[in-house]
């Protein structure tokens, strides 16, 4: 049978089985759904075993990964398809129209915690593979799922994970449909995502918090020390001064720019829809360069002293800030780690101790829209959707997928099903289901394509 064929005369059941996935609640930061965690890995690996694929459930020392593989195609080619059964918490609650656990179906849309982000893309990787594997009787190249349940909260045990299964993971590409479109009805490719090294910094004084109208003038004060360090990262024309910062950047290639060029982003729109007259940031380079190409520096949180009501006349004898910087190729988290220290000690005021520690980094991802991969997931995307899809960057991070190619060396695609208002992480999460049928069909095409054999490049 027609694959595409089978792909439409089972729409009805798959949408049946978003639902039923939709209803998991399966939030990973919150302890009392750790028991739904658990029965949204097991249904996960049924589905896969389903699809016709070897599937097991591997205990983490946290959620549990999902393990599947078809590997009758040898000498051809493996693609490893990513997902996540985890969501976000659904709160506020009573800002959602219906139950954010009981899915609805209204006009194309069907609304639940998870439907988009990320349980409707990853069953679009599954139900693709079902399709071929039962339509046709195999596939053109060996496939590998790796799912995982604790994106939402940062994947902090992934990147060992897959350091430690590299043999089992090993793939040429690796798909990740975990994103979104542009706008409606323009299909979009990832080409860069950035890096980050997230840090507190802990400044100490005195031994003791002080009374400032006894040493008030001849004390360390840390909460002052911290505010000029933070004001010394960046110069007046907000570059961030830790050294070398800005020179090992790979800036945007001249396809990835002709594809910014065309996407009809407008500045005055940004700062209308933020409201806001003005956007701050690095000079001579444009919102969408200091949001996809460039490196930043943010503050997120500073705390010490006295913050109640009324007043207290204390010099703190201790003071922290939460500092982050986000990164872009071919910028390294180690090496930025420990200029961003060195400077923070040097921009520390006479009396004080400074301690930078890191709670997180991740490395940089950039692509080359000419990798036979992406240009194979370009012309998958063109076929279903009719349209060329365009080339973006995000600013945020996926932390697998920086893995996937430096530790795989398996070419990642990014390719997302979602739409710009799908309200991820917010009330009223949506999936736009047309996005979810045709995301299938672009999914059994790309692995058609990946067939061919020219798709492969490590
Ligand atoms: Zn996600």
């Amino acid at each position: 049978m027609d694959p595409l064929g089978y792909a439409r005369e089972h729409r009805a059941r798959f949408l049946e089985a978003l639902k039923e996935f939709v209803r998991i609640p399966s939030v990973s930061t919150l302890p009392e759904h750790y028991p739904d965690l658990a029965r949204a890995a097991d249904w996960v690996a049924h589905r896969l075993t389903g699809a016709g694929l070897t599937a097991r459930v591997i205990p983490s020392d946290h959620w549990p990964v999902i393990y599947a593989e078809w590997m009758g195609a040898p000498g051809r080619p493996t693609l490893l398809c990513y997902g996540h059964y985890d969501v976000q918490p659904p709160d506020p609650l009573e800002l959602w129209t219906s139950p954010p656990f009981e899915p609805a179906e209204r006009g194309d849309d069907l609304y639940g915690r998870g439907a988009s982000d990320d349980k409707g893309q990853l069953l679009t990787e599954v139900f693709a593979v079902e399709t071929l594997l039962k339509a046709g009787g195999s596939l053109p190249v060996n496939v590998k799922f790796f799912i995982e349940g604790e994106e939402e909260i940062g994947s902090p045990r992934m990147i060992p994970f897959i350091r430690k299964h590299r043999q089992m993971l090993q793939a040429d590409v690796a798909l990740v449909c975990d994103g979104s479109f542009f706008a409606a009805e323009r299909p979009a490719l990832v080409t860069g995502l950035r890096g980050l090294v997230y840090t507190e910094v802990e400044l100490r004084g005195a031994n003791r918090d002080l009374h400032s109208g006894i040493f008030g003038g001849a004390a360390p004060n840390p909460l002052e020390g911290l505010a000029r360090i933070i004001a010394g990262l960046k110069d007046r024309k907000n570059r961030v001064t830790v050294p070398r910062f800005y020179t090992p950047i790979i800036p945007p290639s001249d396809a990835e720019r002709r594809s910014w060029d065309a996407l009809g982003f407008r500045e005055d729109e940004y700062l209308q829809g933020l409201g806001i007259e003005d956007a701050p940031g690095e000079a001579g380079h444009s919102i969408l360069d200091r949001r996809w190409a460039r490196p930043t520096l943010e503050v997120h949180g500073i705390a010490g002293g006295f913050i109640g009501p009324g007043a207290k006349t204390v010099i703190p004898a201790r003071a922290t800030a939460k500092i982050s910087m986000r990164l872009v190729p071919d910028q390294r988290p180690r090496v930025v780690l420990r200029a961003f220290t060195r400077k923070v000690q040097r921009l520390t005021p006479p009396g004080l101790h400074a301690e930078v520690r890191l709670l997180g980094s991740g490395a940089p991802l950039a692509l080359s829209p000419d990798a036979p991969a992406l240009r194979s997931a370009a012309q998958a995307l063109e076929d279903v959707f009719h349209r060329v899809p365009v080339y973006m960057r995000e600013g945020g991070s996926v932390p697998v997928a920086a893995e996937f190619q430096n530790v795989l060396h398996a070419s990642p695609v990014l390719m997302g099903f979602g739409l710009p208002d799908d309200n991820l992480h917010s009330p009223n999460e949506k999936f736009h289901l047309p996005n979810f049928f045709r995301g299938i069909e672009a999914v059994i095409g790309f692995v058609q394509r990946l067939g061919d054999g020219s798709a492969v490049t490590s």
